[in-house]
């Protein structure tokens, strides 16, 4: 095969090398003006701060969301854009917390540092109780406990091993790490996280339902993370009717494995715990904010950027995600403060309910965008939605064609290092034009790689093209991630300063280009695949 090579070569020395550049122009004098308003005049840092320590917490159904909410609409309408408004959608239950002392009374007496699950009930003062270790992996494991919990504080998980980190706990990409992930991999065999999903559900349903019968006290859980963080979400249930379980709290793990300890060693333990919190049923809905740059000629199509206001309530949620919604609304500033005219209508949404399973910005698509046909399966019925078998058709509505691209941020205060194609090919020589001007920020990478977790998914599953941002790690997963630690102090100023520019840029790259974003083709319900040769392992187990 000697020759292929040259022929090969021939071939590429005929087309221009930078042909894919040439053809997707970038407005480089307004990158500069981009660039000049994000760096020497940024807000970001006083819209995080506010959303962090003047706000607070943001539990979707919370009080401080809907403040929240408020305070971002007037943000935005204060800094010119139009249309800033509020587009409210059913969540469920609300649900605050306002203490939480738990500590230990017997065989002595010290504090042990705990935070309630959210849509746990309060306990109405200090209950006090013996400890007592259970195992529940499957809903059979219950049955052993039936008769046997009553007036009990339950310790749910085994002791939290204390390992030697094996991960750096901060960490940038490197040049080495960046390159890998521009190589995609082949899809292993797909997992079915909705069965997961469903699995947990359901599991979570019956604990809370067989502890409340019993009259088991409280429950306490071990966090997963180490070194005296506490990393939570929810333990009851924001549908309304459903049980809410007793009273459950998470427990930094040193704290936790010294119950454990005690127990194991023979010790009557006694712990006494006093959580204040409240159920706030007056109102059903959550909200999202939305606000607009108006288009000129093609004010009827739209580009979007977005990011999720709400937060777990352990602390802040500074990077998860005051980071993402700050640099969203700074790029808003920015392209206001430029006085840009954008062709099309650029569209700011800040969503919620997102740590529930993406409610707000379901709630906007299937509005907006595109739905589903309600489910006949009473069976079906019974679940919540987000996991329920998704149905066909598709049913498009006119928006749908006018969305030209929508961009997402949720990945923790770090900078942007590129950008997830979401195997959507034809965006890569746009991408890499429009990250050009930005290599020297650190933002040159595309990948033809998928990401998940997060509000563009809610677009993608409709065939619109939606996209998140490669940012850097940081201590997110280690230390701040839904933990008592995603505080203010978490946020990178430059790093948000650099995320603002480079969203700004990508907002009006799109929002001027003289075609929308190339799109994947529209998702189509599965037919049963073929037969697939069985894997030695599986013939093996026939
Ligand atoms: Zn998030």
């Amino acid at each position: 095969m000697p020759r292929q090579p040259i022929l090969v070569l021939a071939l590429l020395l005929t087309i221009p090398p930078f042909a894919a550049r040439a053809e997707e122009p970038v407005d480089l004098a307004m990158m500069t003006r981009i660039r000049d308003e994000g760096l020497h005049h940024s807000q970001v840092m006083d819209t995080a701060f506010h959303l962090t320590d003047v706000i607070g917490p943001r539990l979707t159904g919370s009080p401080q969301l809907k403040e929240a909410n408020d305070w971002t609409r007037q943000r935005f309408a204060d800094w010119g854009l139009a249309n800033a408004h509020l587009e409210g959608y059913r969540f469920g239950r609300g649900w605050t917390f306002s203490s939480c002392q738990v500590r230990m009374v017997a065989p002595r007496v010290a504090p042990l540092y705990a935070l309630p699950k959210a849509w746990s009930p309060g306990t109405n003062g200090p209950i006090r109780g013996p400890v007592m270790r259970v195992k529940v992996e499957t809903e059979k494991d219950l049955e052993q406990y039936r008769g046997k919990v009553a007036g009990k504080i339950l310790l749910f998980n085994d002791p939290k091993e204390m390992k030697e980190p094996e991960d750096p706990e901060f960490e940038r990409y490197s040049a080495e790490k960046l390159d890998k992930l521009g190589q995609f991999d082949v899809p292993k065999e797909p997992v079915d996280s909705r069965q997961f999903g469903l699995a947990r559900w359901r599991l979570r349903k019956a604990i809370n339902e067989f502890l409340e019968k019993e009259k088991a006290l409280a429950t306490v859980d071990a966090s997963g993370n180490l070194n005296g963080i506490v990393r939570l979400t929810s333990g009851g249930s924001w549908v309304p009717g459903e049980s809410v379980g007793v009273p459950a709290v998470v427990m930094a793990p040193e704290h936790y494995n010294e119950l454990v300890r005690l127990v194991d060693g023979g010790f009557p333990v006694e712990v006494e715990i006093d959580v204040a919190a409240q159920f706030l049923d007056g109102e059903l809905q959550a909200y999202d904010t939305l606000a607009e740059i108006p288009g000129t000629d093609k004010k009827g199509e739209i580009v979007m950027a977005g990011a999720h206001l709400d937060s777990w309530h352990a602390a802040t949620g500074a990077t998860d995600n005051a980071a993402g919604s700050a640099v969203v609304m700074e790029a808003a500033r920015i392209l206001t403060a430029l006085g840009v005219k954008p062709r099309r209508t650029i569209r700011f949404a800040l969503w919620t309910g997102e740590e529930q399973g993406y409610y707000g910005s379901l709630a906007y698509v299937r509005q907006h965008f595109a739905s589903r046909p309600e489910t006949q399966d009473p069976k079906q019925k019974e679940l919540p939605e987000r996991l329920r078998e998704p149905t066909w058709p598709l049913l498009l509505k006119p928006e749908h064609a006018k969305l030209a691209a929508y961009f997402n941020l949720d990945n923790g205060s770090g900078k942007i290092r590129g950008i997830y194609m979401e195997e959507n090919a034809a965006v890569q020589p746009i991408f890499t034009a429009w990250l050009a001007p930005f290599a020297d920020l650190g933002a040159n990478t595309v990948t033809l790689r998928t990401t998940g977790s997060t509000d563009h998914v809610q677009f993608d599953r409709v065939g619109l093209p939606g996209f998140q941002f490669i940012q850097d790690e940081l201590d997110y997963i280690p230390r701040t991630h839904h933990t008592n630690l995603d505080t203010y102090d978490h946020l990178k100023r430059d790093d948000l300063m650099q995320a603002s520019v480079v969203m700004a840029a990508f907002l009006y790259d799109a929002a001027m280009r003289a075609e929308p974003l190339p799109r994947k083709p529209l998702p189509q319900e599965r037919k049963p695949s073929l037969p697939q040769p069985l894997s030695p392992k599986g013939r093996e187990g026939s």
